[in-house]
């Protein structure tokens, strides 16, 4: 019997599926959802976030002279 090198699930799981490192899907899809998490650049995200306020205080505020 096959193990999964890093959560130890046996190969006799239904539908587990092991690359050439011997880790299992599970594992696998784990791995990438956190690369995506720690791929996000939150600072450039707080700046964009900023911005997008800014513009909309400008924009919404009234302009109070365009009444005539
Ligand atoms: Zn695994």
């Amino acid at each position: 019997m096959k193990y999964c090198t890093e959560c130890l699930v046996p190969d006799t799981k239904p539908h587990a599926v092991f690359d050439a490192r011997g880790v299992c899907s599970t594992c696998e899809a784990h791995r990438l959802k956190n690369q995506w998490l720690t791929g996000i650049d939150w600072k450039a995200r707080a700046s964009e976030f900023g911005a997008a306020v800014q513009e909309a205080k400008t924009d919404g505020k009234p302009s109070g002279g365009s009444r005539s």
